[in-house]
């Protein structure tokens, strides 16, 4: 097969759709998935045999190399219904040219745009039943890439299976979130694979992740790796700190996942005429910040819970509480960002693509 020509899609559709026996009140994020999942493969040189299939288990070598090098990237996206019924993404370039970059970091060969556009929009239309209309819930996407050459030789594997997983999901309420700022574990480091998707990035986390449970936290604000004196990401979001009207982010790095959320909030910001700051942000500023009442609010954002406002920070031994503002910005960036998503407002940036 010449690769510059874009192999056939292949469809194998499923005799019994399962989307009647879903209770979608009660949907565990992430656990129950669609009819169909797409696969490919990469094989003596080329991505090839696309396929759309019923969702259901691989048969896979014990041997394959991810599981014995985690060579792995993701993404994650969202797929939502208007009231109309029309089925719109949010900015599903941004995670094509992500999850490429990703894998190009962990020596992954690039999937070509074509067959990723194509399998992802016969994969949302075919399971488009899956999608309930209604604020907040959406069809969560997950295409992933894992090397499944057969050898526990530490090298980069020959083969790869690319795949595209779809779930639906409920509107995802956070309640309160406190977070409290690492000073000991990392997430990421300079020249490493924070701003990959790495599969190993977030195994990594579990770990300290449940410690800062043990301490009555839901999440780490990961900082810099050398000095811990840098905020940087918060679990696995991006974070923004209001202090008095100033919006105040880090710039994505090598430490720094470039996120959807985070750009488009960033975007919408500077839209509604609000300051942004995109440079470094001192742990002790914020802190300092917390201490004189500036701090006004600390949120999370991400495509999982969109934004994710935080209730209290600890760091060392203290923690600092916040109270969200009348005017709060987490509560407008998300409105105004679920109301784009889900086709509620204009779109001023051209952000949503009809399915
Ligand atoms: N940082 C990390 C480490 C993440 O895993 C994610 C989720 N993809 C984000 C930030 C937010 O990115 P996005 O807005 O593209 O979901």
């Amino acid at each position: 097969m010449n690769s510059s020509i874009t192999p056939k899609l292949n469809i194998l559709k499923t005799e019994t759709s399962r989307v009647k026996e879903v209770d979608f009140d009660n949907l565990v994020f992430g656990s129950t998935f669609t009819d169909h999942m797409f696969e490919c493969d990469f094989k003596d040189g080329e991505w090839q045999n696309p396929t759309i299939r019923p969702y259901g288990n691989l048969s896979i070598s014990p041997g394959a190399k991810v599981f014995h090098y985690g060579q792995a990237v993701f993404e994650g996206m969202k797929a939502y219904k208007d009231d109309d019924g029309r089925v719109w993404l949010f900015r599903p370039e941004a995670n094509f040219e992500r999850i490429n970059k990703s894998a190009k970091r962990l020596a992954i060969p690039e999937f070509p745009r074509d067959i990723f556009f194509e399998a992802l929009t016969t994969l949302v239309r075919m399971d488009k039943e899956w999608i309930q209309p209604g604020l907040g819930n959406s069809l969560y996407i997950r295409p992933f890439v894992m090397a499944t050459q057969v050898g526990v030789s530490a090298s980069p594997s020959d083969e790869y299976k690319f795949m595209i997983l779809a779930a639906p999901a409920q509107a995802y309420y956070t309640g309160d979130v406190k977070v409290v700022i690492a000073d000991h574990y990392s997430r990421a480091a300079n020249g490493g694979v924070g701003a990959a998707k790495a599969a190993g990035n977030y195994g990594a986390q579990f770990y300290p992740t449940n410690l800062a449970r043990e301490k009555g936290f839901h999440q780490i604000i990961w900082t810099d790796d050398s000095e811990h004196k840098y905020l940087e990401e918060a679990g696995t979001m991006n974070v923004f700190f209001r202090v008095n009207d100033t919006l105040i982010t880090a710039p994505v790095s090598d430490r720094i996942l470039d996120g959807v959320t985070r750009k488009s909030v960033i975007d919408i910001a500077k839209h509604n005429n609000i300051d942004v700051e995109v440079r470094p942000v001192l742990v002790s500023e914020i802190v300092e910040a917390a201490k004189d009442g500036s701090l006004k609010e600390i949120f999370g954002a991400g495509t999982a819970a969109v934004i994710s406002p935080v209730s209290a920070i600890g760091h060392k031994e203290n923690v600092y509480e916040l109270t969200k503002p009348e005017d709060s910005y987490s509560a407008r960036f998300k409105k105004d960002l679920m109301s784009i998503q889900h086709n509620i407002t204009e779109d001023p940036f051209g952000w949503r693509f009809e399915v």
